[in-house]
């Protein structure tokens, strides 16, 4: 081993400095320019970087046609539906139910819930309840339109 230090060049010792004063008020993105900035992106709905590059993708039909470029419009293009208040209440309803009904056969010859059974008996008891309560609304509103009628 020798016993001699190292010594930099006095230009490059120079240069190393001033690339590190620079450094300083550069950003994240600008000093690893490989991973690119940061963005909102609009279509996986995270915040990544500009290096992953994200395709938009709409859902299919049966013989894999983009319902989008169909037409289909008003959130039928959508992976994922929009939930209704009422889908999400029958949805709950019909997991409630589905323990109180005795396991069916399927054609692979396992058991298996009932949901069939316990989804018409959720949306009967909720049409009921969503009736009532759109009854009353109307006789508030007869009554009312009554009073103001003078
Ligand atoms: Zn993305």
């Amino acid at each position: 081993m020798s016993e001699e230090k190292f010594q930099p060049i006095p230009e490059v010792e120079k240069a190393i400095l001033e690339f590190r004063e620079q450094q300083k008020e550069k950003s994240y993105s600008e000093r690893h320019s490989e991973l690119g900035r940061m963005l909102n992106c609009p279509f996986c709905d995270r915040r990544h970087r500009s290096i992953e590059a994200c395709v938009q993708r709409f859902a299919k039909d049966k013989n894999g046609v983009e319902r989008i470029a169909k037409g289909h419009g008003h959130g039928r293009g959508r992976l994922t539906r929009h939930w209704n208040k009422r889908s999400l209440e029958l949805v709950d309803l019909t997991h409630q139910l589905i323990p109180t009904y005795p396991e069916i056969l399927n054609e692979d010859g396992k058991l298996e819930p009932d949901v069939k059974k316990a989804r018409s008996q959720a949306l009967n008891t909720l049409r009921k309840k969503w009736h009532k309560r759109s009854s009353k609304i109307q006789r508030q509103q007869k009554s009312s339109r009554r009073i103001n009628r003078g």
